[in-house]
């Protein structure tokens, strides 16, 4: 067990990706607090933690609410005393196939409010419960479009350009006082946010081989994939201020 009582906050955790990095930090030992605005989905991953013998809690919060980022963190120190590693990762694709020209402030809003005011108001209010155990480790949800545009989705993937910005910022202010702070960047990941964009459930669609065929290794990768790779940034300590890219060689292209 890598995180034996380690307390670990994961956002963005009733679904997809989210569900398997919980899940993961559980099975490792930690006591995790999920959190996201879907309460029967947050309530759905407690209970499959704790019927795997984990401890674990649901906190319902909107990222993008600073009211709700607060009482989430306070939620978490009344529970655990402290709070050791924080995943970033709720977010949103945005409305998809709108060109630059076509794009609406309403579009923009939200998906900033989402993937950018949320992870800032998620690290604002986690760095201080950090430091009061002298450090801890953040990771937050980026894209592959983090680093290239993506047509059709210009402002997803400017969202994620940003989130790379503030990551590698706190990483820096943070780095003398034991806070490592880093992000992943994956490419297509088999969640319900892809299943929108390709149109259903591991179906055999156009959309979806095309999918596919973007990454050298010839396939869409598994949110599991992912949530090693957040446990391996989480618990190497001379990482910090890194965009980890997870994959199948998408941006080795
Ligand atoms: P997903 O299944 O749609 O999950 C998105 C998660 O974000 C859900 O738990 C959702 O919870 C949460 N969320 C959305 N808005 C929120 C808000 N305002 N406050 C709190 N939580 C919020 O998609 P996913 O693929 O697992 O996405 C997870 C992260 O990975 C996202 O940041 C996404 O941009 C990123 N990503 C995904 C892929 C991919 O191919 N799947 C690739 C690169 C990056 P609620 O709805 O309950 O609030």
């Amino acid at each position: 067990m890598k995180l034996k009582n380690k307390s670990v906050l994961v956002t963005g955790g009733t679904s997809g990706i989210g569900v398997a990095a919980a899940l993961l930090f559980a099975k490792e030992g930690a006591r995790v607090v999920v959190a996201g605005r879907r309460e029967a989905e947050g309530k759905a991953v407690v209970e499959a933690i704790e019927a795997r013998g984990g401890s674990a809690a649901f906190c319902k919060t909107d990222v993008s609410r600073e009211e709700e980022v607060k009482t989430l963190v306070e939620f978490v120190l009344a529970r655990h005393g402290g709070l050791d590693i924080a995943f970033n990762n709720g977010g949103i694709e945005g409305e998809p196939g709108l060109t630059i020209d076509r794009q609406t402030v309403e579009n923009y809003r939200q998906t900033f409010d989402i993937n950018v005011l949320g992870v800032l108001l998620s690290m604002k209010h986690e760095i201080p419960a950090m430091l009061m155990r002298g450090g801890g480790a953040i990771v937050n949800t980026s894209s592959v479009v983090g680093q290239v545009g993506l047509a059709g989705l210009g402002v997803y993937a400017a969202s994620k350009h940003a989130v790379n910005g503030l990551t590698r910022s706190a990483a820096l202010e943070f780095a003398k006082q034991g806070i490592r702070v880093n992000a992943i960047a994956p490419a297509a990941i088999e969640t319900p946010m892809l299943q929108r964009l390709v149109g259903g459930e591991s179906e055999v669609t156009p959309q979806r081989e095309g999918m596919a065929s973007l990454h050298p290794v010839g396939r869409i990768g598994t949110p599991q994939e992912v949530a090693q790779a957040v446990l391996a940034l989480c618990l190497n300590e001379f990482i910090t201020g890194v965009i980890l890219p997870v994959d199948g060689g998408f941006t080795a292209q």
